[in-house]
């Protein structure tokens, strides 16, 4: 059972949180997996590296899971080939998760959920004993929790910053189920979905682990994933005012807005924007449009491009969706 005065001291602790400025779900069913697997009891700056090298090597080249159990086949599931297989995926000798990857796969095959839609369908009705306990070795409740919340299921993660942050609140260090219980009890009593309490604590935690010089871990911590922004093949005004439009599976818009403002700019982003790859480009630059004649690459698929006749409107959207500003091309060398 859960305390009422504890309720009520976390309620109380929460109302002094901001909302939360990012967003964690992850829309991509391979990423998922690669973080599942890669992202607990890490440093941050290791998940973020592997999981950026992942993004930008290796998923641009995978179409979905049969792709992806392809790749697993080329090495041997052994220690030398698990760390083949690891630094192939994530740059990273992390040969232990390269096996849990694989029983990842090997697990969620026999269940048919081999995609986004069926991934998210089970992160609804799964139980961590029913579904999940045992079928991993070495992935437990705070990795499936983690993993669910991904998918857009409302509860709480009972990392390292929650748990610090609601012992604080009722005084008195408290086990994984019953941090979650108290949350999901306050989150319901302040009318506002438990995870997003979940990410602000996190915003929280995370501000103050840097602002103190603290290295914070991962804990199954979140990094900087962020949404979608839309759905293929639809191109969404995110600024309209700014006129500021992003692209994803539309070559044809973008390529029609790069004609119709040559001297504006380009951000080349993941089809989940973060700081790990973000990259400012003017849009004469040649490597951001098709050359004369026959160029059959895309442009907006793996990369989606965010494109503003202003650099400035590009600086506040990057800060916005990512928190960090672009990194310029080499190649253009747009303008600070
Ligand atoms: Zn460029």
């Amino acid at each position: 059972m859960i305390h009422e005065g504890d309720i009520e001291r976390v309620v109380e602790a929460c109302r002094q949180l901001p909302e939360p400025v990012g967003n964690y779900l992850v829309e991509d069913y391979l990423t998922n997996l690669m973080a599942t697997v890669v992202d607990f009891q890490l440093q941050t700056t290791a998940v973020e590296r592997a999981l950026e090298h992942f993004a930008t090597r290796v998923r641009p080249y995978l179409t979905g899971l049969d792709d992806l159990a392809d790749l697993l086949e080329r090495w041997p599931a052994d220690q030398a080939g698990n760390t083949a297989l690891a630094r192939h995926l994530w740059g990273y000798d992390l040969w232990t998760r390269a096996q849990m990857l694989r029983e990842l796969v090997d697990y969620f095959t026999a269940i048919g959920v081999t995609d986004q839609d069926a991934l998210k369908r089970w992160a609804v009705t799964a139980t961590f004993d029913r579904d999940f306990k045992g079928r991993v070795h070495g992935l437990g409740p705070a990795v499936f929790q983690w993993l669910v919340m991904r998918q857009g299921v409302d509860t709480v993660k009972p990392d390292v910053h929650v748990h610090r942050f609601a012992a604080r609140a009722v005084g008195r260090p408290l086990s994984d189920a019953y941090v979650v219980a108290v949350i999901e009890a306050a989150a319901r009593r302040l009318g506002r979905p438990a995870h997003r309490l979940d990410w602000a604590i996190w915003e929280a935690g995370r501000t103050q682990a840097t602002s103190a010089g603290a290295q914070p871990t991962s804990a199954g911590a979140q990094p900087g994933f962020r949404h979608e922004l839309s759905a293929p093949g639809v191109t969404v005004d995110v600024n309209e005012d700014r006129d500021v439009c992003t692209f994803v599976d539309d070559d044809a818009g973008y390529v029609a807005w790069l004609a119709a403002h040559p001297d504006g700019y380009v951000l080349n982003h993941e089809r989940y924007p973060s700081i790990r790859y973000l990259v400012l480009h003017r849009a004469a630059c040649a490597t951001m449009a098709p050359r004369d004649g026959g160029d059959t690459r895309t442009w907006t698929s793996a990369y989606p491009k965010t494109c503003s006749p202003t650099r400035a409107a590009l600086a506040d959207w990057a800060k916005a969706n990512t928190g960090g500003p672009p990194s310029p091309c080499g190649t253009c060398r747009p303008p600070d």
